[in-house]
């Protein structure tokens, strides 16, 4: 095929197992024949002072205009003057929805085999809005801000991501109870939004009980919407649902239709350059951009090329208990494609 037939999208390898796995991907997206080039950005050595961080000016404007992209893992430089590489992905592409899908895959024992859910945390504000300072001596005041713009936008993606999935149900995650204000609106944003789309349940849980039912019976959910710190938390306790960072994915959604998939997990300092990461977390995620790009038929085969070489068994990481390399397993997965 020509290259004007191929969309363009920015892939940051990241840094340590990052470029280990995005090369897993590139070489999966070769074998299953995805109509994809990439427009590799790799972190800066120096802070660029338009954007204030290592990731230059150039590679946002990349993700701007591709308007789709995948990340692996980045490790923020420590020092002053600088902002976070992921808070400044997070703002200048204004990305409001962080989704992860969450389910228990086939084969790969954990306790529980029937989770299938998807947490939607708000990505912008809340608790994470940088705000904080000392009062007098002893006293420290950190302020959330919950608007009704954020509320409603996310609020907005979760029940038209439940409806175009083929959902049954969204539930608010919250503490109102205590938080009247701040959450308070949050649910008000939520509840206009559930009247627009009246097939698709809608309930409220306070964020304690959530919890405490997410550990009994996973199952019992479907899509969870919640402000930022709830879900940066409850996102993570459901990774540990089905097997740990590894297979984790997830996709930020930002404003003008940008999407930014990436892996939950870090750069595994620990284990980076040996040939031993799980490449499944960056693989999913990339699984989420193909649909997010309405590629489903590809997006199909390279899933079930994923679950069916981690249920068979023969090739799995170390984090899977098994003792492949990274590119032992994504070998058994172009072999299955
Ligand atoms: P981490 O996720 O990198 O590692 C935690 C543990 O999980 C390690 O033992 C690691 O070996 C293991 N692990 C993670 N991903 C794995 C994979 N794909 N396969 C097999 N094992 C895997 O968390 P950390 O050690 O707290 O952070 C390391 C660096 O990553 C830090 O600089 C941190 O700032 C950065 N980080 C970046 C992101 C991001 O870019 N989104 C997220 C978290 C941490």
């Amino acid at each position: 095929s020509s290259s004007s037939d191929l969309i363009t999208a920015t892939l940051f390898p990241g840094d340590g197992i990052g470029p280990e796995i995005a090369e897993s991907v590139k070489q999966v997206f070769k074998t299953a024949d995805v109509p994809i080039q990439w427009e590799e950005h790799f972190v800066g050595t120096e802070v660029d002072p338009r954007t204030q961080s290592f990731l230059t000016w150039e590679s946002l404007e990349s993700v701007r205009r591709n308007k789709i992209g995948l990340k692996g893992p980045m490790a923020t430089p420590i020092g002053k003057g600088h902002r976070s590489l992921n808070l400044t992905l997070r703002k200048e592409l204004n990305l409001y929805a962080n989704v992860r899908p969450c389910y228990s895959l086939p084969g790969y024992k954990t306790r529980y085999d029937d989770v299938n859910l998807v947490t939607i945390r708000e990505n912008t504000e809340g608790e994470y809005s940088g705000l904080e300072h000392q009062v007098v001596r002893g006293v420290v005041e950190s302020i959330k801000i919950i608007t009704r713009q954020a509320s409603l936008r996310v609020a907005e993606y979760a029940f038209h991501y439940a409806k175009a999935h083929g959902r049954e149900r969204v539930s608010a995650i919250h503490k109102a109870n205590i938080m009247q204000k701040t959450d308070g609106l949050f649910l008000k944003c939520c509840r206009e939004v559930a009247e627009k789309y009246p097939d698709i349940k809608y309930e409220e849980v306070v964020i304690d009980n959530c919890c405490m039912m997410l550990v009994k019976n996973p199952a019992l959910f479907d899509v969870l919407v919640m402000p930022n710190l709830y879900g940066d938390i409850i996102s993570d306790l459901c990774a540990g649902l089905i097997g740990g960072l590894g297979l984790t994915p997830s996709c930020n959604i930002g404003e003008g239709g940008v999407a930014l998939a990436e892996a939950v997990h870090g750069s595994a300092p620990d284990i980076a350059g040996k040939n031993k990461a799980n490449p499944t977390a960056l693989l999913l995620s990339s699984v989420s951009m193909l649909r997010h790009l309405e590629l489903h038929d590809k997006a199909d085969r390279i899933q079930s090329a994923i679950l069916n070489t981690i249920a068979d068994g023969k090739y799995r990481t170390a984090d899977l208990g098994g003792s492949s390399s990274t590119s032992d397993f994504t070998k058994a997965i172009c072999d299955q494609l």
